[in-house]
């Protein structure tokens, strides 16, 4: 047995020719492969004959037969794309190892390896998945989805006039905000389950520690956002505007899933200045909402740190989050795609 077991491992060196090896490749597959005239180069060379077996009953190209051989795989997927792509064998091994390879985003993993050799490929695709290889607004992807969870920012946009179908009243009044984000007349909506989860919030901190929290601003409509980003493009210019405020579409506000707080008659924007600051982030992620431009993500999220807008993503989501210090952008990046 010792001894078939040596035999076996010499064979393996150089190719298993079935001698006291399990045979791999059946005589059909063997066929195939000769039909393609790699047969030989499979039975002397191959490293990997189980990769070429799984090629053979999904989408086996000859040409990239030496890449098969180098490559040890757990299912075919994305394999030929990769080749086509040109990323190297063990470039390719370590992508197949990520669970949040995007399909459609494969030519810009390339780009992007190229523009950044130093970075390993588990950084490259999220920095890609993340969108950070394209400039803000520039290859927009319109959102049709309601999820708790669903990303809206500088690169996903909700279509022109888009109404959240579940929108209520809260009773919070709005706070005449110094940032022109709504005004004292305006009714305060947001989804429904947001909105429960925030009057809960509200009446805890009341009762707990027996301050108001107050919103400064709640949904706003596709047009209300884009009067307001026009007026501040129009006050302070475009690189002002398009730190602080979202374009028409790309507000979270319009997505009736963000909040803008305060307390009582605290200055809104000096929010993490309040002594109780920190209570308040965190307790919030208890109710479902988490704080949605930290300062040390600035780099990520494309706005200037807000602390205070809270975006909701409902309970199980946002301790999560909260626990593994991420923003919503990075959870969606590192998802399975
Ligand atoms: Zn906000």
């Amino acid at each position: 047995m010792k001894k078939i077991l040596t035999l076996c491992a010499i064979f393996m060196l150089v190719g298993c020719k079935d001698v006291g090896c399990e045979a791999i490749l059946s005589n059909e597959e063997k066929n195939t492969l000769k039909e393609y005239g790699v047969l030989d180069y499979v039975e002397d060379d191959c490293k990997n004959q189980r990769t070429v077996q799984k090629m053979l009953h999904d989408d086996f190209n000859k040409d990239y037969i030496k890449s098969y051989c180098a490559l040890n795989i757990k299912s075919t997927d994305h394999v030929n794309d990769l080749i086509v792509a040109g990323f190297s064998d063990k470039e390719i091994t370590a992508l197949l190892k990520l669970d949040n390879l995007d399909e459609e985003r494969i030519t810009r993993y390339k780009a992007y390896t190229d523009a950044n050799t130093e970075k390993t490929m588990k950084d490259i695709v999220l920095a890609v998945n993340l969108d950070m290889d394209e400039e803000a607004y520039e290859n927009i992807q319109i959102i049709d989805d309601e999820s708790l969870d669903v990303l809206i920012s500088k690169h996903y946009g909700l279509a022109e006039g888009y109404i959240p179908s579940d929108l209520v009243d809260i009773t919070s009044v709005c706070q005449q905000g110094v940032d022109y984000s709504c005004s004292t007349m305006d009714k305060q909506q947001l989804r429904k389950e947001a909105a429960a989860d925030y009057e809960a919030f509200a009446s805890y901190a009341k009762e707990k520690k027996g301050y108001d929290i107050v919103s400064i601003a709640s949904y706003r409509s596709y047009d209300y956002q884009k009067n307001l980003y026009n007026y501040w493009l129009n006050e302070k210019g475009q690189e002002y505007a398009d730190t602080y405020y979202a374009r028409p579409g790309h507000s979270e506000h319009n997505g009736g899933l963000a909040i803008d707080i305060s307390v009582s008659e605290f200055p809104f924007n000096e929010l993490d200045t309040f002594e109780d600051y920190e209570w308040i982030v965190e307790t919030m992620k208890d109710y479902g909402f988490i704080l949605r431009y930290p300062e040390d993500k600035v780099d990520l999220t494309g706005y200037g740190a807000e602390s205070w807008h809270f975006r909701y993503v409902g309970k199980k989501l946002a301790k999560e989050l909260y626990a593994d210090g991420l923003t919503l952008d990075e959870y969606h990046a590192l998802e399975a795609r």
